[in-house]
């Protein structure tokens, strides 16, 4: 059981109320795999510049996480750059600099499993992602996750790519943009009913989640007494959770994923509690399960 996902790796430049961080590791593939290795042996597809820091492959081969597909070119790593105005609002991109993404060709090397490992698309060029699935036809179950950036400006190799997927990990804003519908519900519809994929999971922020299928609406809320200093990564985190706790079920189905979306919620709560990668490489699993198990409890409603 494994899980390969391909994402960005990046150093980010972060503004958030709480202050402000430059030439951060982060990426969304960097935030799924730390995420997702607590559960996984997760395999990295990926690219980074001569300029990525050596200790990070470290720190990431002491967590199991394979490295095989993160390609180290000539030239400088993927860069963004956002500004966290408020904290439940989405970030505004300053900057967003491609650099070795541009010319990236993945590839899934000989040493990663042939195939039945979970495949996430973590937010990256969807004709990347479409490229990556190619290349990996006999998945177990294929996610998915994609922003603003990728939606405005890759329409149409994003909807490709939506039509070949079993889960979708976005958030209300992303949703909002992919279905062009005024209401949520007719929004959630494109996805469930027009696009047919089986389970849309969509990241409210501080109002929780929510598992949308094409009979079906569930709400599990958010672990409310987070400390937020920056929400970098929280959505791929919570993906990396998720996907984890899925890859360790022998079904998928609406209950097995209600379960893994309130431990994605517990691990992704700490994430935002500093900046970039540094509390995911502190956190102990008796930390996430602690809080998993308070959050059952708050999910509860008896009377
Ligand atoms: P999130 O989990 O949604 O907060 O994602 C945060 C990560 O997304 C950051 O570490 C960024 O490096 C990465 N990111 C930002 N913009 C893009 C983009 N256009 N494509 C891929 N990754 C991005």
């Amino acid at each position: 059981m494994s899980i390969i996902v391909v994402g960005s790796s990046a150093f980010d430049d972060i503004k958030t109320p709480r202050g402000s961080r430059k030439r951060i590791v982060g990426g969304s593939c960097i935030y799924f795999s730390i995420a997702s290795s607590f559960k996984s042996k997760t395999n990295i597809v990926s690219v980074v510049g001569s300029d990525f820091p050596k200790r990070m492959l470290t720190i990431l081969g002491k967590r199991n996480i394979a490295t095989d597909g993160l390609i180290i070119e000539n030239g400088t790593t993927f860069n963004w750059g956002g500004t966290y105005n408020t904290f439940s609002e989405d970030p505004e991109t300053r900057f967003t600099n491609l650099n070795v993404f541009k010319k990236f060709s993945p590839h899934i090397p000989t040493s990663y499993p042939k195939e039945n490992a979970i495949l996430f698309l973590a937010n990256i060029d969807p004709v990347l992602q479409n490229k990556v699935l190619d290349l990996y036809p006999k998945p177990r179950i294929v996610g998915l996750d994609t922003m603003n950036f990728w939606i405005n400006s890759k329409r149409k190799e994003l909807f490709k790519i939506l039509n070949r997927i079993d889960i979708l990990t976005i958030n209300e804003l992303e949703l909002r943009l992919i279905g062009r519908k005024k209401s949520i519900q007719d929004c959630c519809k494109v996805i469930t009913k027009d696009l047919k994929i089986k389970f849309l999971i969509v990241k409210k922020g501080s109002m929780g989640s929510m598992l949308v299928t094409n009979k079906s609406f569930n709400l599990v809320p958010s672990y409310p007494f987070c400390d937020v200093v920056d929400p970098t990564g929280a959505g791929d985190s919570y993906a990396g959770a998720l996907f984890s706790f899925l890859d360790n079920k022998k079904n998928i189905n609406k209950g097995t994923i209600l379960d893994a979306m309130i431990y994605a919620t517990s691990l992704s709560s700490f994430t935002i509690e500093n900046f970039g990668i540094n509390r995911l490489l502190n956190l102990k699993r008796s930390d996430i399960y602690k809080r998993e198990n308070e959050l059952k409890k708050i999910a509860r409603i008896e009377i």
